[in-house]
């Protein structure tokens, strides 16, 4: 086990509230228990489960929490706010949100591993987060495609552990994304395009300006 940071890094000022200063996905410190559950999300599976208590110790903004992060995933519900979005305000970031996931036959589709947003959210998650102001990341409508939830069993770095104590042959499934189609596959690519012509545009500008 090892052992929590005790030195106390969290500088003074007003208090964190899930949902607006801490995306909802986001976990705590307080909640730094895992076991192993009946899969809700897919009947017949094990998941893994953790304790659910947000609001308790620090935001851990580099860490999902498993179980909200599966319902989030599994039912549409906002990264930031963990409310329900609908078809036609749910947003990706280009680059935070996922990846491209290569299938059996070498094809690529786009695999979003964080769960989609609102478009207000996502424009507070811009203005907030440190880590989507030094991207410029910019968010895209998913258009329409719900894209299809899909288990992941592979490993989860740091829940090694856990993964030990499975019964042999048997699987659990330790994260989820969605896989989405062709046609949104390839807008978030143009898109992703555009932002790149976009962001070396501003860099020479910025060097000639030097
Ligand atoms: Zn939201």
């Amino acid at each position: 086990m090892k052992q929590a940071n005790t030195e106390d890094e969290t500088p003074a000022g007003p208090p964190w509230r899930v949902g607006e200063s801490v995306p909802w996905s986001v976990a705590w410190t307080g909640e730094q228990a895992f076991r192993l559950q009946p899969s809700q999300t897919f009947p017949g599976m094990v998941e893994v489960g953790q304790r659910s208590r947000p609001g308790e110790g620090e935001p851990m903004f580099a860490a999902i929490h498993v179980e909200r992060h599966r319902a989030a995933m599994a039912g549409h519900l906002c990264h930031v706010c963990g409310r329900p979005t609908t078809a036609n305000d749910r947003w990706v970031f280009l680059h935070a949100s996922g990846g491209m996931v290569t299938l059996q036959d070498g094809s690529e589709l786009y695999g979003a591993n964080v769960p989609a947003l609102h478009r207000a959210c996502a424009e507070r998650a811009r203005a907030q987060c440190p880590h989507l102001g030094r991207l410029d990341d910019e968010p895209i409508s998913t258009g329409g495609d719900a894209g299809r939830l899909i288990p992941r069993t592979d490993v989860v770095p740091g829940m090694e552990d856990l993964a030990r104590g499975l019964p042999p042959g048997v699987e659990a499934v330790f994260s989820c994304y969605r896989l989405y189609g062709e046609a949104f596959t390839r807008r978030l690519v143009r898109a992703c395009e555009a932002w790149e012509k976009r962001v070396r545009a501003a860099r020479r500008r910025g060097h000639d300006g030097a």
